[in-house]
């Protein structure tokens, strides 16, 4: 695992060109310290201000619980092989167990959670999940990871998927990168899950090339340009945006599956954040909806809107 503080991605000397990655597991030391900053910095002016600002706290959460946790076992090697063999992720999301390292991230999340100004049904909803004994939080862990939340326990379930957010991320940053391989048509080739966005990054290693986010580990995966990412369909695909808005972020509708999913231009704007500028963008989903199309990105902050 890489420490505190380098790069998630190793910079190549100027004048070198280096194939861009197939997939970039995350730093999870950067990666919710980094999103947090963003959330905050969105939240500075926005209607969604109350919103953004709790999950920047929820993030900050998910950044310091990791500090008092104990590292997370991976599943054999020969089990992970046999899964790469077959063309399957190695982290399966939909056939996890509710491990003791998780069962202390949530403990440890909603710990730190309650520090965190938030609006009352979210706070009402922390205490609910605070008192809930271990049963019921392997069932919220088993909704959140086939994606089957019970709409009237949404608010809980934010904070499980945080918890697991940690949890997977802390896992797939132990594997090896060249160990990977693409899964089905765009599932995340760590955990199997649905991509929450797509971006086209700057880096040097990997100029103007898109990668697929993974809302759960947070694995970023390479996916060619003007393709769906849920049905694969080259034809029909457009860009849609929100007028007068910085163009920095639309929406690759299909015409296939009428789906769509974000992609946000991080080249030329550094500072997007796959979670928290899905998050930020909503005005667009609902743009996308009246126009008929339905969002396939996967965001557990965005549930219920
Ligand atoms: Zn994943
Ligand atoms: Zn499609």
């Amino acid at each position: 695992m890489k420490k505190a503080g380098t790069p998630r991605y190793d910079p190549v000397p100027i004048g070198e060109v280096a194939k861009p990655p197939f997939a970039c597991p995350p730093d999870p030391l950067s990666l919710f310290g980094a999103r947090a900053q963003r959330f905050e910095a969105l939240g500075a002016d926005h209607e969604l201000a109350a919103y953004l600002r709790f999950l920047a706290g929820l993030a900050k959460a998910q950044h310091r619980v990791q500090e008092e946790l104990p590292v997370p076992a991976l599943p054999p090697e020969d089990v992970r092989e046999r899964a790469r063999a077959f063309g399957l992720p190695p982290l399966p999301g939909d056939r996890f167990k509710f491990e003791p390292t998780l069962a202390a991230t949530l403990e440890g999340l909603l710990a730190r959670a309650a520090a965190v100004e938030m609006p009352p049904p979210a706070r009402a909803a922390l205490e609910r999940l605070t008192g809930a004994d271990s049963a019921t939080r392997e069932r919220m862990v088993r909704s959140v990871l086939t994606n089957s939340l019970p709409i009237e326990t949404l608010a809980e379930h934010v904070y499980v998927a945080a918890a697991l957010q940690v949890h997977f991320a802390r896992l797939a940053a132990q594997l090896n990168p060249d160990r990977l391989v693409p899964i089905g048509k765009a599932g995340c080739p760590v955990c199997g899950g649905a991509p929450l966005c797509s971006l086209v990054v700057g880096w040097r290693t990997a100029q103007a090339t898109r990668f697929c986010a993974c809302a759960l580990c947070g694995t970023l995966w390479n996916y060619v340009r003007i393709k769906c990412t849920l049905c694969g369909s080259t034809k029909g695909i457009s860009y849609q945006q929100i007028e007068g808005g910085s163009g920095t972020v639309k929406a690759e509708t299909c015409d296939s599956c009428y789906g769509y999913v974000k992609i946000l231009h991080q080249h030329e704007d550094p500072q997007l954040e796959p979670v928290a500028d899905d998050v930020a963008t909503l005005g667009l989903d609902l743009l996308l909806r009246e126009a008929g199309y339905g969002r396939g990105g996967v965001n557990f902050f965005l549930h219920g809107y």
